[in-house]
Formats: C-alpha cells, structure tokens, sequence
C-alpha cells in the first residue's frame, strides 16, 4: 500500500515519501503528512525477538513506501552503527518503579541522533530517487541538541552541505563547544542575537523565499530541512517506542497487549507526535504525557483549548524545550480538525499573526489521549537529586521534566500503568545543572572538573562524544544579527 503525503495547508498534489523528505516543508509553509496512518503488519511477539535495525525497517518500510527494500536496509544499516555505544541502540533503565529510555547513546549524546544518524541516508537516498543534480543545503535552527546531531550527521556527506542557527546566548557551554568545533568541509555555524524561535523563524522565511530558491537553482543549489519538520525526522522517531514496547514484552515486564503510558519532554512536539502515531499504528500506548518546563505553552493548551504564543520566553535548564511555537503540534491539529487544511491554515495564520488560536470543543475531545503538566526549575532540580539519592541513577534536566510530571501525574490519576520515561539527553551534556541539582556546592568547578566528579557520581564513563570536545580547537566564530540570517547564507555558498 502506498502512503502519499499532502502538505497540512493546501489539497492536492501529494508527494511521495522521498519527495517529502527532499522539500522538508511543503511550499504553502505547510508540513507534511501522510495520507494514512499504516497498522504494524507484524506481531509484537515477532517484534521482540528483532536488533534494533529489524524493528525500525518494519516500522519505516509502511511509510517510506517508494524505497526499496535494499535502499531502506541499506539507510538503517549505515545510521544504527558504531556511531552508538551500545549494540541495543535505545537500552531501557529500571529506577524508581519507571522505565527510562535511553535515547542518547548516539554521537551527540542526545536523542536527535535517533533520527540525525538517519536522515542523511534517506535524504541522498532520496536524491538519487528523484533524479536531483543540485547539492543540497541543509538549513537548521537549534535550540541546542539538533544543531550538532545534524552537523555530526551530515559533515562531509557527499552532495549536501549545512548551515547551523543557535541562539549565541541560549544554549549550555558543552552545547555550544559541541557545535563550534565542528569538523567538516561542508559545515556553517552562526550564532544568532534572538532567541530559538527567531532562528526558528529566520529558516522558515529563507525556506518560503521562492526568489531565492530560484537563485540557488541557478547557481547549483536546493535547500532542504533537517529539523523536525521533516517526516525523515518523524518516521524514524516511531520506531523506539515500537522498540521499547516489545523489548519490555520480551523482558516479561507486560503482557502482550498491556497498555503503557509513555511520558515525553516536550518542546517542538516532534517525540510526541511519534509516540501518537506509534499508538495509531496500534501499538499498545494508553496516555501520552506532554512534559513541558517553564514556557508551559502546551500544557495551558491541553487544558484550556487556546494555544497562545504571547508570554514571557524563559530560559531554563532544559534549552531544548524553550519553545513557544511547538511547530509538529501543526500536524496533531490538523488530524484532530479532521485532515481540512483550510481550517488548519486558519489557526496557523493566526498565529502567525496575533499568536494564538482556540480550537473547537469537537477538537478539543479529541485529545483525550493526551495529559499535558509541566515543571518549574526547582521541581527539575529537586527530581534529579531525589532519583540520585534514593537510586544512584542520574538524569539529565529534560529528562527530569518528564520525571516530574510523571509524578504530578500519577498523584492527580492514580494511574499506576507501566510507564517510559523518554530519556532524550545524557546527564554529561548538561554537566552544571545537573551537578548543581545534586549539590550546590559544585557550583565553583570548572565545566570539565564537573564533567570528571559526574562520572564519579553515577559510575558512568565519560561519553566518547564529550572527551572529543575537552581540547577540541574552534572552528565557528560566526554571529550574526537575526535579520541577517539569509545573507549569512549566501555568504558560506559563495553566491
Ligand atoms: C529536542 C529535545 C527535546 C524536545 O523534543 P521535541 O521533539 O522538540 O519535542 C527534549 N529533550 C532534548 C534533550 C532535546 O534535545
């Protein structure tokens, strides 16, 4: 059965999937969506006895349907390598009465690699497909995580070359050294003055400015999206809550068919919106739990209807979830309103233009699945030094937003289902905060004293992907102002 993909703000012209990896985002502005939502067509019992790669080839072949079995073998075999520090991929850890899925024990330590280590191979896959002689320009904007997975997954990949956008001031010191040192021929990292929604919305401009792409055209050019707008970001996303399921089924932790509840930190609601499709796909998933920290968007949305972007934007120890504008939300709207792109194209011109929309009560219902709670700074510090202290275990502070809203959870339900936790960042990438959580008398250390007493602490070995950075030297000194984001372009192209 093939799967086409329509784009959430206008009808027709469906694409297929290798088409809709290429473009990121529909020229209407619109994401894109597939045009069912396949059902497994193996059983979980068979599922559990599969490697990781197994698993995401049975989940990716019902909606990359216009690869070859060969090319798709061939994409999942090059991404879930070496490049990971454990053959299970996406291990699961037991603490206190949890499930935590490990999602970074990928080259950036952070779970963007789950999808980062992907998409270069669909992507040049896709190219090849479609017959594309351009190279392809990666365009990014970072809260901090994908800037580096996307800069580790696509340095010196043939025929494509990318530019970064961070927040000069909004991401951690690691963070930032990550992607500053960056190795690699085809790679650009600036800095920006504003904030992630500014980069945000700075690569979405360049993205809808047709001049230019008819410019680039010219000169050899095409951009392309490595952000989590891509559905080569949200496919292979599906798969380790597949994965996760089935491997507590063979862990005889469930029963088959046992519904789980799966708890995710939140921010452009890309994780999340994989886990729903997981549960649409018919996977056993009972409540999604949006997790959010102080810009708490979602969850005033899940309980009021209204999505309203005008508020303060906080700086938090989680960079990855200081959003305003949860982008992938655009895809779960669109679904809930009942697939009508002229509805959705609505909300979203209003938010783009006085920064909110209401949905309707009927949309509203539809949300049942969902339970969005948040956590505030010092809720976040006090999870991570709970769990330490009660169990060895340290988390990293996303991580610990889920942690906490699970907790809010579980006392405002009583819902004692088995959960997942979804773990999207190593405790080691956010060093300070979490040493801090744990005791504040660490404040004084240096970075990468602090990284040593971690180690120390959850008798966890330095990850590969830190030790790199200790001495590594700064190759990205590039800032520019927010306005300026398109000529910074132009600028590495040379055009
Ligand atoms: C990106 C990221 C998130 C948020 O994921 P979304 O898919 O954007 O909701 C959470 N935690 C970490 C560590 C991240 O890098």
């Amino acid at each position: 059965m093939d799967i086409l993909y329509n784009s959430t703000r206008s009808t027709g012209n469906p694409v297929k999937a290798s088409e809709a990896i290429l473009k990121g985002l529909s020229e209407d502005g619109g994401l894109f969506v597939p045009d069912q939502i396949p059902v497994l067509d193996k059983s979980l019992e068979e599922l559990a006895d599969m490697t990781y790669g197994q698993v995401a080839y049975e989940v990716m072949k019902l909606y990359l349907t216009d690869f070859t079995e060969q090319e798709l073998k061939e994409c999942i075999a090059k991404a879930y390598d070496q490049k990971f520090d454990t053959e299970e991929i996406a291990p699961l850890a037991q603490a206190e009465g949890a499930w935590y899925l490990e999602l970074f024990h990928g080259a950036t330590i952070a779970f963007k690699d789950m999808a980062l280590s992907i998409l270069p191979h669909l992507l040049t896959t896709s190219a090849r497909k479609n017959h594309v002689k351009n190279e392809i320009v990666i365009l990014t904007a970072t809260s901090g995580d994908t800037g580096k997975a996307a800069l580790a997954g696509f340095a010196d990949v043939e025929g494509t070359r990318i530019v970064v956008f961070y927040p000069k001031d909004g991401v951690s010191k690691i963070q930032e050294k990550q992607m500053i040192t960056q190795k690699g021929e085809n790679t650009y990292v600036v800095g920006i003055r504003g904030n992630f929604d500014d980069a945000q919305s700075g690569v979405k401009k360049i993205f809808g400015d047709r001049e230019l792409a008819a410019y680039m055209n010219e000169k050899g050019f095409q951009f392309s999206s490595a952000n989590s707008i891509n559905i080569g970001r949200l496919v292979p996303q599906i798969v380790y809550y597949v994965y996760a399921y089935v491997k507590l089924l063979k862990k005889g932790q469930i029963k088959n068919g046992e519904k789980i509840n799966v708890v995710v930190p939140t921010g452009n609601f890309g994780n999340i919106l994989a886990a729903f499709y997981a549960k649409q796909m018919g996977l056993p998933i009972d409540r999604l739990i949006c997790a959010s920290n102080e810009n708490k968007v979602l969850f005033d949305f899940f309980r009021t209807g209204t999505y309203d972007r005008n508020r303060e934007f906080v700086l938090t120890s989680s960079p990855s979830m200081d959003i305003l504008i949860s982008s992938n939300l655009e895809r779960l709207i669109y679904r809930i309103g009942g697939n009508d792109w002229k509805k959705n194209k609505e909300f979203m011109e209003s938010l783009a233009g006085k920064g909110s929309y209401v949905i309707t009560e009927e949309m509203q219902a539809q949300l049942a699945d969902f339970y969005g709670n948040y956590a505030d700074e010092e809720e976040t510090a006090k999870t991570i030094h709970k769990l330490y202290h009660q169990t060895g275990y340290v988390i990293d502070p996303h991580t610990a937003v889920a942690a906490c809203v699970y907790e809010k959870y579980k006392e405002e339900t009583g819902d004692g289902k088995p959960a997942v936790i979804v773990s999207t960042a190593s405790p080691f990438k956010f060093t300070r905060s979490v040493m801090n959580a744990i005791d504040h008398k660490y404040d004084a250390m240096e970075d990468f004293e602090l990284v040593d007493l971690l180690s120390e602490c959850a008798k966890v070995k330095v990850p590969r992907a830190i030790e790199e950075i200790r001495t590594a030297p700064v190759l990205h000194d590039h800032v520019c102002d927010k306005t300026q984001m398109k000529e910074a372009v132009m600028e590495f192209l040379g055009i």
